[in-house]
């Protein structure tokens, strides 16, 4: 599927119950997006068509769901590093909230294992941290500590030297 287009589409009151993507579901938690990687595909909730500000922070961060991806094991392997020290250091809030709930769901064990829940955490920071990187104001959800927000800046930095990113 190498190269295929991303389709992005938008849908009413999206929320997810169990795995599965409802669209003016009665039941499971509101959500304003979903990836599905695989079928290469974006479905966004139709209320950012009213702020484009907002619509762009929740674009990018399900774009950079499939760089995740694809940007290999080295990359990932860093990003995790930088996470590592960052919990190590005490690091709180995040760079979006689905990053920072994941966050607080962390126990010693996720980090020294490198459990499902925190690769989970390594990924969703890596999609709000593309957000918050790519985004021209402050948002209430950019709640980690500001010495924390200088590496990321220089690793998205590098990374963005790599341009243009896999898709
Ligand atoms: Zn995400």
């Amino acid at each position: 599927m190498s190269g295929a287009a991303i389709r992005v589409a938008f849908q009413d009151h999206l929320s997810i119950s169990g795995r599965k993507l409802l669209s003016r579901g009665r039941k499971g938690t509101a959500v304003s997006a979903a990836s599905f990687l695989l079928d290469r595909k974006i479905i966004l909730d139709r209320e950012l068509l009213r702020d484009a500000s907002e619509l762009r922070r929740i674009l990018i961060h399900e774009l950079f769901h499939f760089v995740w991806r694809r940007i290999g094991n080295n990359r990932r392997a860093e990003w995790d590093h930088l996470l590592s020290e960052e919990q190590i250091a005490g690091a709180k809030g995040d760079l979006g909230w689905s990053a920072e709930w994941r966050r607080n769901e962390l126990r010693a064990a996720d980090l020294e294992t490198k459990s499902v829940r925190w690769r989970e955490f390594a990924c969703e920071t890596f999609c709000d941290t593309a957000a918050w990187f790519y985004s021209t104001r402050p948002h209430p959800e950019h709640t980690l500590q500001l010495r924390f927000r200088k590496p990321r800046r220089q690793w998205f930095r590098r990374l963005q030297g790599l341009a243009p990113l896999p898709l």
